[in-house]
């Protein structure tokens, strides 16, 4: 059992975007008396690389009470309307598919199924076209646009995340949570002090100092650093490094390409992984664009990855320090008086920008746990949350794998990963949506995690998007619905191929 409420020293090791959201949670929690520490090491600074959020970020804006507009002054952050996908299936420039943030209406919705998605899927017709953002992204809209359309939709009705530079996120984090009385040491942790009979993290060890940082509650948001389970601890971790291949990042900036930010984070396959690109703004105020190509070391050195990315946009680039990662996480992120968040619990990989709502998720059900235990936790609550964030890990990881299983077949990378084995959770629903579409019901097993992060429409998007869920599958979902359903949808899809211009095949 854990009691919180004889808890007073709760300390933070790691001033990056976990960490600062980490001790706001905390304050969130235990209110003013609470003494919360957040340790930043300044040998190892956080990265600054551009990244997207999905949409429990703003969630978690709201929850820390921040406002969006203000997120978004200080950090130079862009609205983000999805995902763009070119080149997945055939490697061409033209092979376009969208994953866009959405909300389906439930009058649409019948048997679990989203009516008007199915009729366009039948149809060979991208179900991102149901979507209402979709015309903004196409015609790169301002952001005074998207945020208007907002304003006038209702957030909850035009949902919206953000692209930022995760440094500039972290630096204004860490100014509101100071300004909550969070107080920063600017120290290096060398070592962590451990009571022989309970195992519990009693001290924190510092360079320079002598005597040990007293600590009743710690947070692990040490990034790879992973002081308290991988150092410490030694905790086994749960790896899916035979699914998903990529252990390396060759990172860079490039000069804006359009009038406006993209809308969307575009993901251009590549010969051994993607290339993302994201628009940033420096502290300036200078837009650019962040680009990484995630790639497996085993299919291509690190020289080839820069001659093929030079070769793709046709310009030098100025890499930044290779990264290395490899997909993996601790099988428990909760053990006794630590809690692991963030890179220092676990990382698969950055496509579809799980990480950050992976350990905002994380923060906000830990918070939850704690608030409705009345600040008394079993053991037996706690070994409840490990497994159920487990469950959150591997289903980021299905939901990479349905990414991954592509139909290209040109660069030694792409048939590996066409003749690769898929984890038996993914492969048992695919085998159902070659008959029928996602459905509710089939992210029974994911959500039972902490919190899932793709609903089956996200599913249905993905799966349409790689040929994993085929027409016919679609089209026998509709079989069964009531004619004048059939009738209203059939009007859905002509709107659509009218507005957009796809013409009615022959
Ligand atoms: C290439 C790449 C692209 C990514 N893209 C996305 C994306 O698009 N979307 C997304 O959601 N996520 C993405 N991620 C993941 C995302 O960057 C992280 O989840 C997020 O920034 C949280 O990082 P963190 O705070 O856990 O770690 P970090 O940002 O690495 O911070 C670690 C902190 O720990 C401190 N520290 C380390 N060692 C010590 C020590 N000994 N003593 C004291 N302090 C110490 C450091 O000083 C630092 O402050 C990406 C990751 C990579 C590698």
């Amino acid at each position: 059992m854990l009691n919180f409420h004889s808890m007073r020293n709760f300390v933070v090791i790691g001033g990056g975007t976990a960490g600062w959201f980490a001790a706001l949670e905390l304050r969130r929690l235990f209110g003013q008396p609470a003494s919360i520490t957040v340790i930043e090491s300044p040998r190892t600074r956080v990265m600054s690389i551009g990244e997207g959020g999905i949409l429990i970020v703003p969630q978690a804006l709201k929850r820390y009470g921040i406002s969006e507009d203000d997120f978004m002054k200080a950090t130079g952050a862009a609205y983000k309307l999805g995902f763009q996908y070119i080149g997945w299936n055939t490697g061409r420039e033209d092979d376009v598919y969208y994953h866009l943030f959405h909300r389906v209406p439930e009058a649409d919705i019948v048997n679990g199924i989203p009516v008007n998605w199915a009729m366009l899927a039948a149809n060979g017709v991208g179900v991102h076209y149901a979507i209402d953002s979709l015309p903004l992204i196409l015609r790169n809209a301002a952001q005074e646009e998207i945020r208007a359309a907002r304003a006038k939709a209702g957030a909850d009705h035009f949902p919206a995340s953000f692209h930022f530079d995760v440094q500039r996120v972290a630096a204004y984090l860490k100014q509101v949570a100071m300004a909550r009385g969070v107080r920063l040491l600017e120290a290096n942790v060398n070592h962590l002090e451990r009571d022989g009979e309970s195992g519990f993290v009693r001290g924190i060890r510092i360079d320079g100092q002598e005597a040990a940082l007293p600590v009743d509650f710690l947070i692990d948001a040490s990034g790879f650093s992973r002081i308290a389970l991988g150092k410490t601890y030694n905790e086994p971790m749960r790896s899916y490094t035979k699914y998903l291949r990529h252990d390396r990042a060759l990172t860079f900036y490039i000069p804006p390409t359009s009038k406006n930010p993209h809308l969307v984070t575009r993901a251009l396959a590549m010969d051994a992984g993607w290339m993302f690109q994201i628009p940033v703004h420096d502290a300036q105020g200078q837009e650019r664009i962040s680009c990484g190509y995630i790639h497996s070391s085993a299919h291509l050195s690190a020289d080839a990855a820069h001659a093929e990315i030079e070769k793709r946009l046709g310009c030098k680039i100025d890499p930044l320090p290779m990264m290395h990662f490899d997909a993996k996480h601790f099988e428990r992120v909760w053990v006794g008086n630590v809690m692991a968040v963030g890179l220092a619990s676990g990382f698969i990989e950055p496509l579809e920008s799980a990480s950050i709502g992976q350990m905002l998720g994380q923060m906000m059900t830990f918070g939850e746990l704690v608030g409705r235990s009345a600040y008394i936790v079993p053991e037996l609550a706690i070994n409840t949350f490990n497994q159920r964030n487990q469950i959150d890990w591997h289903g980021i990881a299905d939901y990479l794998c349905l990414r991954y299983d592509v139909k290209r077949r040109d660069t030694p990378f792409w048939r590996d990963v066409a003749t690769q084995v898929f984890p038996a959770t993914y492969v048992s629903l695919k085998n159902c949506w070659q008959y029928r579409l996602p459905r509710p019901i089939d992210m029974a097993t994911h959500a039972i995690g902490n919190l899932p992060h793709f609903p089956s429409t996200s599913w249905m998007a993905a799966g349409q998007g790689t040929g994993v869920v085929p027409m016919q599958a679609a089209a026998a979902d509709l079989a069964s619905l009531p004619s004048e359903r059939m009738l209203e949808a059939n009007k859905f899809l002509a709107s659509v191929r009218s507005r957009f211009g796809l013409g009615t095949p022959a």
